[in-house]
Parts: C-alpha cells; structure tokens; sequence
C-alpha cells in the first residue's frame, strides 16, 4: 500500500528547512526529500551579510547551524530525487527514484526546488564539465590552493566566488562579458582590492581547449590559461515538478500545492526571503489541513 502522508516536502535548501521546522513544531506529519545536499544553494555562499543576527558568516557555516537543528528537533532529510507529482484523490501521488523508484501519497505538497546554472553551450564545454569546468564552487575538490581558476560572469555570484576562491588561496581572474559589472559596488571593490583577483572586461569566452592537461579559454581578443574554470552566469527556476502539475489541471493555483522559495521567486533570490516562503507555505498547510478536517466533522 502507498504510504500516506500530510505534507511531502521537496527540497532541503533554507525554504525546505524552515517549513520542515515549522511543521515539526505543528505536529505535523511530513517527509523532506533532497536530491543533492542538504543546505542547498546556501553552500556556495561566502559570506552571508544581509540575515539578521549572522553578520558575515560563510554560507557552509550557516548550513552546519540549519542541520543542528533539524537534528535537534529530529527531522531527517532523505536522499532522493523526487521525479514527478500528479494529483489523486489523497492529494498528490509523489514519485521518488534514487536510490530505488518509490511511491507516496501526500495531502499537500511544498515545492521548494531552488533553481538550477544556465549553462555555457560552447565547444569543448560538455568534455570538460565535472573535471575542469564546474557551475557552483561547493562542486570544485576540496583542496584549490594554488590553482588557477577563472571565473566566468559579472554578477554577484561570480564576485562572490572569486573572493572565497581568493580566501582558500586560489588566484583567480574574472572574465566578464562587458565592461560594467552587474554585482554590488561592495563587491565589484573587494575584489579589486584583492590581490590575488585579476578582472578582465569585455571578455567573452568563445571555447575551451585543453593543452598539456591545462585548461586554454579563447576569447575573441585574449586566451586564458586555467586549472579550473566557475561559471556563474545566472540560474533558473527549477521546476521542472511545478510546470507539468498546472499544466495538466489547468490551475495556477492547486489547493494543498505550495511553492517556495527560489524557484519562485524571480530575481528576488535571497535566503531571507526562502526561509519567510518556507513558513509561509508552513502556515498555509496548516491552515488548509484544518479546514479539511473542520469540513469532514461538518459531513458526520
Ligand atoms: C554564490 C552565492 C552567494 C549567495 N549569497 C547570499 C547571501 O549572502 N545572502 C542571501 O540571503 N542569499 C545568498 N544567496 C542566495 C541563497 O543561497 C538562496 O536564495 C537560497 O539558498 C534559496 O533557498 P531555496 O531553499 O529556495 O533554494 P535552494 O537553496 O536552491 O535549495 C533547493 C534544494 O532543492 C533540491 N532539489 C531540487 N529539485 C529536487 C528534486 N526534484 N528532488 C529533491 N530535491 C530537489 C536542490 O538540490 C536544493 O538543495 C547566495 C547564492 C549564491 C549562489
């Protein structure tokens, strides 16, 4: 028989977190699965700055602080992929595949999948990923000291791996597309004060070729010569569960469907805002589950 739960929660990053701490301390019956690695996107961030309380401390850190407490109040996230939902008469139907194919049923659901790396589709790009090439730095071996890395972008997210590339002693150079950089004064500086960043503009990697074991980036005006290579050129939602439901319902808004957290949330892509999401769809679940049960002592 398919297990039948209140609430399947996709997602560890901080918006699956805090929904799943809220509805522990409700009561509430509910699984978190999580494909990657609990934390999610949090892990790449170098220095947090901007929530309240943590001024300036390193993304991973703040992970250490989310799983003590999801230790502490007793929730395990699993380790799956969840692979496709659909509405039955529980609810939803939730489909997990990793590490064996599974079924549950759940009475609501909470969608918080994040985002995913726009990729870079140039020659040599697809032989090289995984190995020389990455998108997030939590992806990168461990030990980059003295490595030569480049780092692919000009917003906030390719300033802020350069300096954490710089702080775990790799020398790193920026190539940017334009001349204006899209990321904070704040860290557009920091890394110009940094010795160990170069900054390159107007520079617009055309292919990857790899010489003698090294890493060679063509640009039209300059080549590049890298161990490793970051490339943080933007994401997007990753909702690939969320599409396929509304489409096939028709609704924009499925009762017992909850989204949170990046994967909604357009440019406004920050932890604060997963994290108030995360309760949100909390809050919302507990109301909605109320009002179904208030409704079947209305029937009886
Ligand atoms: C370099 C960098 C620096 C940053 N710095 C800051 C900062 O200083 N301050 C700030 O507020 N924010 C910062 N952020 C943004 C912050 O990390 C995100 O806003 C936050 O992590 C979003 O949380 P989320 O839970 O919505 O999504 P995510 O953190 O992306 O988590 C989503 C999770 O869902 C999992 N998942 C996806 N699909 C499935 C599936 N089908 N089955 C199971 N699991 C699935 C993913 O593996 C992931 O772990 C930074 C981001 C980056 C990249």
């Amino acid at each position: 028989m398919t297990e039948s739960l209140d609430t399947i929660i996709v997602g560890a990053g901080p918006a699956g977190i805090s929904a799943a701490v809220f509805l522990k301390r409700a009561g509430i019956k509910f699984k978190i699965f999580e494909r990657k690695r609990t934390g999610g996107l949090l892990h790449n961030a170098h220095l947090v700055e901007n929530y309240p309380g943590f001024d300036g401390l390193p993304g991973k850190k703040l992970v250490e602080e989310m799983e003590g407490q999801l230790a502490r109040w007793d929730i395990e996230v699993e380790m799956a992929e969840v692979t496709d939902i659909e509405r039955n008469d529980v609810g939803f139907r939730v489909r997990l595949e990793d590490p064996e194919p599974k079924e549950l049923d759940a009475r609501t659901v909470i969608i918080a999948t994040g985002t995913i790396p726009l990729k870079l589709d140039l020659d040599g790009s697809d032989i090289i990923e995984g190995k020389h090439l990455f998108y997030e730095i939590a992806d990168l071996p461990d030990n980059i000291s003295g490595k030569e890395v480049v780092v692919i972008g000009g917003g906030d997210a390719a300033f802020d791996y350069a300096l954490n590339l710089s702080e775990k002693g790799a020398s790193v150079r920026i190539a940017m597309r334009s001349d204006k950089p899209r990321c904070l004064p704040l860290l557009y500086e920091r890394a110009e004060n940094d010795p160990s960043i170069q900054i390159y503009q107007d520079c617009n990697p055309a292919s990857f070729e790899m010489h003698g074991g090294r890493l060679v980036i063509k640009c039209p005006h300059m080549q590049i010569k890298a161990d490793i290579v970051l490339v943080a050129i933007g994401r997007r939602p990753s909702d690939e569960l969320i599409v396929p439901l509304q489409r096939d319902t028709g609704a924009n808004a499925l009762p017992g469907l909850y989204i949170a957290g990046d994967v909604q949330q357009g440019s406004y892509r920050q932890m604060g805002i997963a994290v108030g999401d995360g309760i949100k769809a909390a809050m919302g679940i507990m109301k909605f589950l109320e009002s179904i049960s208030d409704n079947q002592e209305d029937i009886i």
